[in-house]
């Protein structure tokens, strides 16, 4: 058994779906359901007996403890958060509330859990933190891309949530002993993404006949991942990652946003041609650019690759075109996030906590 949280949401989802579809392990999902969790992203494991979703707080202890004592999980790995950076430029606060006094919350949970347990149990038990590489700012055009040695330079409340509960995870192993492994990955994308994130938000926009707002000059360069690969990436971690140790998780792909916009642009040209003719190019619109934007972010993934010979399987061209036909056969996913309507999954399908 393995306790996930946050795996109502983008990332989390596609882990739990993927080690349910791998592992016989079962997993506890313990998500709060924000605007960010939606529980559609798990329709196809609803009926699973092996998935046990709860819906609660990382920040209630005595709900953490009652699942950590019930299901005696040998892992939990933490995807919980708030990871909208915009929405932390508007309203910082729950930033705070869930990603360091949430994350403060869980650790001691898992620490007094942690400290009850013995012998194989005791030694078989990680705490793996999902992270990002946000925490370390911001890189000049020709600067080498950001290795775990890196210092942390958060510019956003986001990451500087992200920052101070990766030190608290740090803390935890080097005060208590508490068995944690951090991984920092770049960005990520592929199905059931959030719809107010860059690739989604184009796709959708896009078939919307809707403009195309790419911030400032577009040429903000971020690093990226399909999310599969983050999941096999996260799931060879927590096999054989050394304890107390950070892995950057990234593959390689630089590009700007703009590159990004027409990529996608060029691949909906391909795959579902405008009714009345003419490119989707056509519906950028360049947006004031959001305060204190990073420049550049890009990841030094050699140490995961040499040490747990992990790679990803998809490529930036490969997993792209997944990701549109993905948004294209999941019109009715889009619709109901778009709506609101994904909220009601909540009451009708799972029980709560
Ligand atoms: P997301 O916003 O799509 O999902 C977050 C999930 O956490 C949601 O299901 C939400 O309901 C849940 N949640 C929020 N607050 C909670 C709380 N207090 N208790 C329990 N559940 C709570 O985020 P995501 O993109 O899937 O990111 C998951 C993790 O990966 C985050 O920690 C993020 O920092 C990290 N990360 C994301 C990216 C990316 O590109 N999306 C890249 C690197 C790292």
């Amino acid at each position: 058994m393995i306790l996930v949280t946050g795996g109502a949401g983008f990332i989390g989802a596609n882990f739990v779906l993927d080690w349910l579809a791998a592992h016989a392990e079962p997993v506890v999902n313990l998500d709060k359901l924000t605007y960010a969790g939606n529980l559609e992203n798990l329709a196809a494991v609803q009926r699973d007996s092996r998935h046990v979703f709860v819906h609660g707080d990382i920040g209630d202890s005595q709900l953490v403890e009652r699942l950590l004592r019930e299901h005696r999980p040998r892992a939990v790995i933490n995807f919980a958060a708030e990871s909208h950076v915009d929405r932390s430029i508007h309203a910082p606060g729950t930033f705070i509330e869930t990603n360091v006094v949430g994350t403060f919350r869980l650790l001691e949970a898992v620490r007094a859990h942690w400290s009850g347990l013995q012998g194989a149990e005791r030694d078989a038990f990680r705490f793996l933190h999902v992270s990002t590489d946000e925490v370390y700012g911001s890189l000049a055009a020709k600067d080498p891309a950001f290795s775990e040695q890196h210092r942390y330079e958060p510019n956003s409340p986001y990451s500087a949530s992200k920052a101070a509960s990766d030190h608290l995870v740090r803390a935890y192993h080097h005060t208590y002993g508490l068995p944690v492994v951090t991984t920092n990955c770049s960005n990520n994308y592929g199905p059931y993404h959030f719809p107010e994130k860059l690739i989604p938000l184009m796709i959708v926009n896009a078939l919307a006949g809707k403009p195309l707002p790419v911030y400032g000059d577009g040429q903000q360069i971020r690093d990226w991942l399909y999310v599969g690969d983050h999941c096999s990436a996260i799931r060879r971690v927590l096999d054989a990652g050394r304890l107390g140790e950070t892995y950057n998780i990234g593959g390689w792909n630089e590009k700007p946003n703009i590159e990004i916009v027409h990529t996608v642009c060029a691949l909906l040209d391909e795959l579902r041609p405008k009714p009345g003719g003419g490119g989707y190019r056509e519906q950028i619109t360049f947006v004031k650019d959001r305060p204190g934007h990073d420049r550049r972010y890009a990841i030094d993934a050699r140490k995961i690759e040499r040490e747990l010979g992990w790679k990803p399987a998809e490529t930036f061209e490969t997993g792209i075109r997944k990701t549109v036909q993905w948004y294209l056969a999941n019109g009715e996913w889009v619709q109901r996030v778009q709506s609101g309507a994904y909220r009601e999954w909540i009451s009708t399908q799972y029980a709560q906590a």
